[in-house]
């Protein structure tokens, strides 16, 4: 069996914008937990890049301080780890101090080269470029884009154009972090590994799938990359339809990275269009007014914008349907939004009813079998199922879940996604990774929805902070006969 924590080859990571909020917050305390955990060998460095004229001691402060004191290691541990980090100031903008870059790589030439791109995309052509006129996109150099990758299809590929003047499609790993996550991987597990489930996975017995990415949180520091975003391409377009794409794709034939990939691009490209024809019937925008979150009374979008005008949406619920064979007919809402009742993740099958009922009405209903699969918090596994409710008397009928806690289950906490997903980079193994026409698949679909918003003229639905949405979203859904899912217990 595969050791869980296999140590890579030594590498150089580069991070450009290594100051930034997803470097500190996230990178760089994944990259220590896989220290930790013995992947990361001697010899490996990490390089943090931006403007801010640090040394390398003046670096090492500020990722010991993001470091926190999460993780269960020494003192000595720490300084270990620090002593692979250092820093370059460079102006992505800029020509100077290129050369002392690659000098310092040069250094070490036998090592992976990864250059993490967490910056804001307008800069990606910027530092390929002149990566590449250094020759460092030369060997085993690899480049990892951060989202979002353009706001529509021509921008994305002119982003993927100009990097990929510079790197190989081989060499470009578009992160997206939803894919590294356990749960989604497990997917793959419960759908292939198992008997049970790859024989009911279609129309004949789904009745339907929901996907669910609800944030508590409202406009914090990122308001200006989010009001020219909105929640349709900060959200739908990337992580909820790659997780669409997980449920919903054929069997591959094998893990091989473009095995998987070639499964998702059908899916994506079965996706039936949503246009200025139907966006109205199957899809709701809202934007969230002040109210409540967390017990505390929080403002509203326009107030957060400092009393800005915005038609940007913060919430969006949609019925998408994929036109093929296996799931003709079989809806799969999507929901997301800023400013909702509680911080979840997760997808949910919800099978056909059985096709006749022996009980009697005193019984009780007969519940629906879900398998609802939650990415955060709390990752895991639940798989609702009818039992009859111990003891004498009459048969009574309960609906109750087998419910796995993966945290719970089996002791550990499980590694952040960029854990996994930066020593995927490192490994070479692209699977979790957006391949290009993925990208442009998914954004070909969501086009016309923002197309048809624009057209229409009409404002998002307002909804108070701390609901679940404007009302039209539960009519959406409740149109058809269904509900959205509420975890029971
Ligand atoms: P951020 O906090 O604004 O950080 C930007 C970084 O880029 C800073 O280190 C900044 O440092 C550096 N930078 C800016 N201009 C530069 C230049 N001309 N040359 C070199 N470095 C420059 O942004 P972030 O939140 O970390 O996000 C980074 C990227 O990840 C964005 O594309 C974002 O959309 C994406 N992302 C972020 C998150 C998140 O949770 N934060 C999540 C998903 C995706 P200096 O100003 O000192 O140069």
């Amino acid at each position: 069996m595969t050791p869980s924590s296999l140590p890579v080859d030594p590498f150089d990571l580069v991070i450009f914008g290594g100051t930034g909020d997803l470097a500190v917050r996230k990178l760089l305390p994944a990259l220590f937990h896989r220290y930790l955990a013995g992947q990361i060998r001697a010899g490996s460095r990490v390089v943090g890049v931006a403007r801010e004229p640090l040394d390398d001691e003046g670096y090492r402060a500020l990722v010991r301080e993001a470091l926190g004191k999460a993780a269960d290691d020494t003192p000595e541990q720490r300084d270990a780890f620090l002593a692979l980090v250092g820093y370059r100031a460079l102006d992505a903008r800029r020509d100077e101090g290129w050369d002392g870059l690659a000098d310092l790589l040069g250094e070490r030439p036998d090592n992976i080269r990864v250059f993490y791109l967490s910056t804001s995309p307008e800069l990606f052509v910027d530092i390929c470029e002149r990566l590449g006129r250094q020759g460092l996109n030369q060997g085993k150099a690899r480049v990892v884009l951060e989202k979002p990758i353009g706001r529509d299809l021509a921008s994305a590929n002119k982003i993927n154009d100009d990097v990929g003047r510079v790197f190989a499609e081989s060499q470009t790993y578009r992160i997206d972090h939803y894919l590294g996550k356990e749960t989604v991987q497990n997917l793959l597990a419960l759908r292939f590994g198992n008997a049970l489930f790859e024989p009911l996975w279609n129309a004949g017995h789904i009745d339907h799938v929901q996907i669910t990415v609800a944030e508590t949180l409202g406009l914090g520091r990122r308001a200006g990359y989010y009001d020219r975003a909105g929640a349709l391409r900060d959200m739908v377009q990337n992580h909820m339809l790659q997780l669409l794409c997980m449920v919903a794709m054929e069997p591959p034939a094998s893990l091989a990275p473009d095995a998987v990939r070639d499964e998702k691009l059908k899916v994506l490209r079965a996706l039936r269009p949503i246009d200025a024809g139907n966006a109205a019937q199957l899809t709701v925008r809202g934007q969230y007014r002040a109210g409540a979150s967390e017990g505390q009374g929080v403002p509203g979008y326009l107030e957060e914008l400092d009393g800005g005008k915005s038609d940007t949406e913060t919430f969006v619920a949609l019925k998408a349907e994929i036109g093929n064979w296996r799931w003709a007919g079989v809806p799969f809402y999507l929901r997301t939004g800023k400013r909702l009742p509680e911080r979840v993740s997760e997808i949910v099958v919800a099978f056909k009813p059985v096709p006749h009922s022996i009980f009697e009405g005193s019984a009780g209903p007969l519940g629906q079998n879900r398998l609802v699969l939650r990415l955060q918090p709390d990752e895991g596994v639940k798989l609702w199922l009818t039992i009859k409710d111990p003891g004498p008397g009459g048969l009574r009928l309960r609906h109750v879940p087998l419910d796995m806690s993966f945290a719970e289950a089996f002791g550990v906490q499980q590694p952040d996604a960029y854990e996994r997903l930066i020593l995927d980079v490192v490994r070479g193994n692209p699977t979790l990774f957006m391949r290009r026409d993925e990208v442009e698949a998914a954004w070909r679909w969501a086009g016309p929805i923002l197309a048809a918003w624009a057209a229409s003229g009409e404002p998002p639905r307002p909804y108070t902070a701390g609901s679940w949405g404007p009302s039209a979203a539960v009519a959406l859904i409740e149109r058809d006969g269904r509900t959205w899912h509420e975890d029971e217990g």
